[in-house]
């Protein structure tokens, strides 16, 4: 047994190293085992991070070719997608924040472990690099191995015709023809990023509507302004099988022609890691979907051994992670740590945002609660219009007899952004009036978050 720890993480990904750094600064001695040479979990390497670069080189690239000769910008000669230069310059990014996590964790003297982590009794935690395999000991133990991609039965994974979000973010050329499976956020960001590269992109979607859990009003117009910008959508579509060849794919659907294309992307949702992580053997249980069973203060079955971010399951989302972690270690070595389920906010990073938080219309209903809802249209935003992003609103919805705002979703540019405002007010139970007695500088964006706010007590003045 090489050392002794008071806490050990198990997966770096934004839970993990937040946690590891939390549990530092209260002075606790912390081990961090990654079982990845890069730390930063899906969210930095194959996720959050490299898919946002992407949007926005892919964004920039669009813009030039369809905005700038309206805005009286002109470019003789033709614009080209480098699409090798796009992937170095999303592998920098992931580099440079691999290197800051790297600085924040031996700047907080925690102690990396690179190898896989698994448990063993009494505290005990194998780290097996392939080459080495060497045990520490821990008075605490967190998991925090995330989440993996999930696939379908008929579906044949091969990592190259037929992929998942992972090898999606790192083509090495534009496919010509991209089926997309999971008219979810993946779905709409990554067909975003390949339709503004050039690929003609077709996504398939179970249900009979895109982005389930969001807005219902939110998701329609989604479905209106992506379809305009080219995006092809099938609801209600069940795909059969999937089988990828040498140069092309065949997607086969109940009750409709097969599609040959050139790549498919398989997006239908992810399950939680605990592939050979020993929750057996020393007794962790899971639900029946994998994900690791956890009490409020995050501590699983087994006494001592806790876990967080998606591996136990709930909004699959670097924030909600983080925080978990911080909450989980501020519990285990204060006896306090807290957070607000109600207000975790979820953007889709595609051009408009798509942001919320709080309750939709759907679960109040649902929920027989009674609340008015205040909604203000882009379109008459001075700011909106002089930059050209008239698509989308803002809707506010408030308890109809206190006024609390129970929730928010924005659709339209920079809502990821915006969202704050609101989710800062929910946080401290604003109602919809405070919201709207709070002077907005103009022109910005943020004024039809007020103007929404005013559109609850129907006193709105810009519509
Ligand atoms: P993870 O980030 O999955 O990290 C777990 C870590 O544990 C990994 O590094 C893994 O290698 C390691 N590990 C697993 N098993 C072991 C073991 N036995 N031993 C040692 N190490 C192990 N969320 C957002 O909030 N915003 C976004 O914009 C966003 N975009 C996304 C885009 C894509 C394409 C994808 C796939 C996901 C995106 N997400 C986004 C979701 C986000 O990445 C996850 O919610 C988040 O990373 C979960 O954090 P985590 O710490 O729980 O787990
Ligand atoms: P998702 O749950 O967002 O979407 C999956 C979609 O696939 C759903 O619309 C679902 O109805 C559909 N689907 C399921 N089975 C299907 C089938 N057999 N045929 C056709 N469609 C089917 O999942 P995702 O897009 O894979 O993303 C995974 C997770 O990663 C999400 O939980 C999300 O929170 C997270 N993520 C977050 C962001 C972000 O915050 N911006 C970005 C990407 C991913």
């Amino acid at each position: 047994m090489s050392d002794r720890f008071d806490l050990i993480v198990i997966g770096a990904g934004p839970g993990g190293y937040v946690a590891a750094i939390r549990a530092a600064q209260l002075g606790k001695k912390t081990a961090l085992v990654e079982s990845e040479p890069r730390l930063g979990g899906t969210c930095l390497r194959v996720g959050c991070i490299p898919s946002k670069a992407l949007l926005e080189s892919s964004e920039l690239f669009e813009k030039a070719v369809h905005s700038f000769a309206d805005r009286g910008i002109r470019i003789d000669g033709s614009l080209q997608v480098d699409l090798p230069q796009m992937m170095k310059h999303k592998e920098s990014v992931i580099e440079t924040l691999d290197g800051g996590i790297s600085g924040l964790l031996r700047k907080n003297k925690v102690q990396v472990f690179t190898g896989r982590g698994s448990l063993r009794p009494n505290g005990v935690v194998s780290v097996n690099s392939g080459e080495t395999s060497q045990q520490i000991q821990g008075d605490r133990i967190l998991i925090a191995t995330g989440s993996v991609p999930s696939s379908l039965p008929g579906i044949e994974l091969d990592g190259d015709r037929v992929g998942t979000s992972t090898e999606a973010l790192s083509w090495p050329e534009v496919p010509e023809h991209l089926v997309v499976i999971g008219g979810g956020v993946i779905g709409l960001e990554l067909g975003t990023v390949w339709k503004r590269l050039g690929a003609k992109v077709t996504i398939l979607e179970y249900l009979p509507r895109i982005l389930p859990g969001i807005d219902e009003q939110v998701a329609a117009e989604a479905r209106k302004i992506f379809s305009a910008q080219g995006l092809e959508f099938r609801t209600g579509t069940k795909v059969t099988s999937v089988v990828g060849n040498r140069n092309d794919a065949t997607v086969t659907i109940e009750g409709a022609d097969s599609i040959v294309c050139d790549r498919v992307l398989v997006a239908v949702g992810r399950r939680p890691c605990i592939d050979s992580l020993g929750l057996d053997a020393v007794g962790v249980e899971t639900d029946q979907r994998g994900f690791v069973r956890v009490s409020a203060s995050y501590q699983t079955t087994v006494r001592g051994i806790y876990a967080i971010g998606d591996v136990i399951g709930g909004a699959m989302l670097a924030h909600k992670a983080e925080e978990e972690g911080i909450a989980c270690v501020e519990r285990m070595f204060t006896g306090f740590g807290h957070i607000n389920y109600e207000v975790i906010p979820a953007v889709v990073y595609t051009e408009p945002e798509i942001a919320a938080a709080g309750e939709t219309e759907d679960s109040l209903k649902a929920a027989g609660r009674k609340y008015r809802a205040g909604k203000f249209a882009f379109a008459a935003n001075g700011r909106a219009r002089a930059g050209g992003h008239t698509d989308g609103f803002v809707k506010i919805l408030a308890d109809a007899e206190t006024d609390r705002i129970l929730g928010v979703h924005i659709i339209g540019t920079h809502a990821g952004e915006l969202i704050h405002e609101v989710a800062v007010a929910m946080n401290f139970g604003a109602s919809s009036e405070d919201l709207a007695r709070c002077c907005h500088a103009h022109p910005t964006l943020s004024e039809a978050v007020k103007e929404a706010a005013m559109a609850v007590d129907k006193r709105a003045i810009h519509s």
